[in-house]
């Protein structure tokens, strides 16, 4: 083994499997090795859910609320002050350029946790009062009570985002944690451990434990009996099968999915401020966002002029390290990511596109060319039942076709077995408004995209998730709500 050693953090001791096992863990930007992941079994998720249950029984449950929230803002103020620490960890796992992740990843790790101890501290109660049928008083009020271990299994392309948009509210609400990261990121979690340790969170509270998805850490967290509710992000085929593990025993799950996300340009738009948008929603962190833009539907009386202008925003995204000031786009995650995205790019060309930009790998100094790189790709001319205008792609890439009136694109929007996001494009308010609620999606932007306060809601529809999490709403999955009446 060479290089970073990334282990399991169980009962706040960083401790390798037994007996050890581990993965490579190779650099996005390089293809060089960059170190060893301990591959985590059952015995090393029990060993977590047992230690996240005794936290669970001993002095995280019997914690006050103030307590347990100001152990949460002294979270978000070590991951402050370990910024560039974290930093370095997501920029190297991800080859993400360090504009992105030092404006995008760290920030929100860190504001999650102070959200989320906000929005527990100001949850109202409900309170009831009645009449028995001998006529004395009864007074029903109810009690949120932590859901007891939680499940959190994470996707790569937001690590330290993702993860903690479920750890901060599952800790606020008195809850414990068994995270499983990305098998492809296993930096920023581990870190995490440190900084829980550092700010005195008991033993027990936050466990990572590493590994793949089935027949790894992934499935057997999810199978364990001790788990009482699972909150996944992740693909939709991976979410349907985390849905039926957790049918065993009757076990909750939140599920954000993936999304083949519609953007909507009317000819009255912004021209300018629609490509810039259009332009972020299709390449930003290398199109690996689920609510990114992968299927574009232009005003026909702007069509050839949308095509040139993205074309140039594409074109003008220079691949390069992630520590380079001037680099406009990092690699994918991995190689064999690179592999999925190139079948969609080749599938575009038999299906008839036009590629209008990119379509391949980019010609990469020597240093750099065993890296995932791949060139930010536009296409016309395609079918909507193409896969690739039907199917997730997650890369940096776009089809674009031209649409002559409302009704047909929101029929067209609409066309897909998901239902995540739609950024749409337009100076007319009226429609903004008819839009907003006609597309079936959990978020819709309107002259806007990635853009949202985190109080909000925030979920998918049809094949893109089970439930809303954002503010108050994530205390509904990470809480029992009970009723107690007493009679006088
Ligand atoms: P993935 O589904 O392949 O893996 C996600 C996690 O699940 C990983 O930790 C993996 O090890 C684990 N896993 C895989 N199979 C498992 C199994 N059978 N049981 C338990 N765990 C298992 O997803 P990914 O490739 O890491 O991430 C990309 C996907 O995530 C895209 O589809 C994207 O749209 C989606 N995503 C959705 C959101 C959202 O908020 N809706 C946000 C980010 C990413």
């Amino acid at each position: 083994m060479s290089g970073t050693i990334f282990l399991h953090f169980i009962d706040n001791a960083f401790v390798a499997s037994s007996p050890e096992q581990y993965f490579d863990k190779r650099s996005p930007v390089d293809g060089s090795l960059m170190g060893s992941i301990a591959e985590g079994g059952a015995a090393e998720v029990d060993a977590a859910v047992q230690a996240a249950r005794r936290a669970l029984e001993g002095p995280w449950g019997r914690m006050s609320l103030a307590k347990r929230t100001d152990m949460l803002y002294a979270v978000a103020k070590e991951i402050d002050r370990r910024f560039e620490d974290f930093l370095d960890a997501e920029v190297a796992d991800t080859g993400k350029p360090r504009s992105i992740a030092s404006h995008v990843d760290i920030p929100r790790g860190a504001a999650n946790f102070r959200v989320f101890a906000d929005a527990v501290k100001n949850v109202p109660t409900e309170f009831f009062e009645m009449v028995t049928p001998e006529g004395r008083k009864a007074f029903n009020y109810s009690v949120r009570s932590p859901k007891g271990v939680i499940a959190v299994i994470c996707p790569w392309n937001l690590p330290l985002l993702l993860m903690t948009w479920k750890v901060a509210p599952a800790l606020a609400c008195g809850n414990t944690v068994v995270v499983k990261p990305s098998e492809e990121t296993p930096g920023t979690a581990t870190l995490l451990g440190e900084v829980m340790r550092t700010v005195g969170v008991p033993s027990g509270v936050y466990n990572v434990v590493h590994g793949l998805g089935a027949n790894s850490a992934g499935e057997h967290l999810t199978r364990h009996p001790g788990v009482d509710a699972i909150t996944f992000t992740g693909e939709s085929a991976t979410g349907s099968a985390i849905m039926k593990t957790a049918a065993d025993g009757v076990r909750p799950v939140s599920l954000e999915l993936g999304g083949k996300n519609p953007g909507i340009v009317f000819a009255d738009c912004d021209f300018e401020a629609a490509v810039a948008g259009i332009a972020r929603a299709s390449f930003l962190n290398t199109g690996q966002v689920c609510l990114g833009t992968e299927r574009v539907y232009v005003e026909r009386p702007i069509f050839e002029n949308f095509v040139a202008a993205l074309k140039e925003k594409a074109e003008a995204m220079r691949p390069g390290h992630p520590s380079d000031k001037g680099t406009g786009i990092g690699p994918l995650i991995s190689l064999a990511h690179r592999e999925k995205v190139l079948r969609y790019y080749k599938r575009a060309v038999e299906d008839g596109a036009t590629v209008v930009s990119g379509g391949g790998i980019p010609q990469m100094p020597d240093s750099l060319a065993g890296g995932a790189w791949i060139q930010p790709t536009i296409w016309t001319g395609l079918a909507e039942e193409s896969a690739v205008v039907r199917e997730e792609i997650f890369g940096p890439c776009c089809h674009i076709r031209p649409f002559d009136d409302e009704e047909e694109v929101i029929r067209l929007a609409n066309h897909t077995p998901y239902g995540l996001a739609a950024t749409i494009w337009t100076r007319d308010v009226g429609r903004s408004f008819r839009l907003g609620t006609s597309i079936t999606a959990g978020i819709i932007w309107i002259n806007s995209w990635f853009l949202r306060d985190l109080r909000t809601p925030f979920g998918g529809s049809k094949q893109s998730g089970i439930g809303r999490e954002g503010g108050v709403h994530s205390l509904e999955f990470y809480t029992e709500l009970r009723n107690v009446c007493v009679a006088t």
